[in-house]
């Protein structure tokens, strides 16, 4: 495990299976219907059951960037934030903004339900084909930014599936350090 003190809160990063963690709110790396689909999605409603899926169908899709919550269904954690990575083309095409909305969208929803523990996936970096070496240092930081800026959520926990992706969050938390003889950005 990995972590990081930001505004109070804590930031980590650890290796594991999004669908068992005991924080308040897990957010689902969704597509825009919101009508399920492969991956850490069709993960989230086989373990929550289908009472999420009949929530989902209320909320009428959700663009890229945007963020939308229902309970938890059966899962430990009593709320799913679904939000709606960007499909990566080639990096120029706004990715990176998009991919930085959905975290601080995510939060400002987390914020509202008054989640204090929120669980994220690596949005984007599986079908929709982010690089993981670009979207860990975009998704920790837009989590940092927003941390610093609200009071009110205690730990931001990013849960990886695969080791490779871990070491890439890992690393890019270890870049946000501040530590001595290196500029803080
Ligand atoms: P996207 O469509 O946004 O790319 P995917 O679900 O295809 O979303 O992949 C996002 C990331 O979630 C990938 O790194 C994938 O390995 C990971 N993932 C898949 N299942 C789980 C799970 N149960 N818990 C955490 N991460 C998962």
């Amino acid at each position: 495990m990995s972590a990081l003190v930001v505004g109070g809160a804590m930031i980590e990063a650890v290796r594991g299976d999004i669908t068992r963690e005991p924080v308040d709110a897990i957010v689902n790396a969704a597509n825009s219907t919101l009508l399920g689909g492969g991956g850490v999605d069709g993960a989230i409603h086989r373990a929550g059951g289908p009472g999420i899926l009949s929530e989902c169908r209320a909320l009428g899709g959700c663009e890229a960037g945007e963020a939308k919550a229902t309970s938890g269904g059966e899962l430990r954690a009593r709320f799913v934030i679904h939000t709606v990575g960007p499909i990566y083309r080639d990096g120029r095409q706004g990715e990176a903004a998009l991919l930085a909305g959905c975290h601080k969208r995510s939060l400002e929803v987390a914020l509202e339900l008054g989640a204090r523990s929120v669980a994220f996936p690596a949005i984007s970096c599986g079908v929709y084909g982010y690089p993981v070496h670009e979207a860990a240092p975009i998704a920790v930081r837009a989590v940092a930014e927003f941390l610093r800026a609200h009071s009110g959520i205690e730990l931001v926990r990013f849960v990886l599936y695969s080791p490779e992706v871990y070491r890439e969050f890992e690393h890019a938390l270890e870049m946000l350090r501040p530590s001595p003889g290196r500029e803080r950005s």
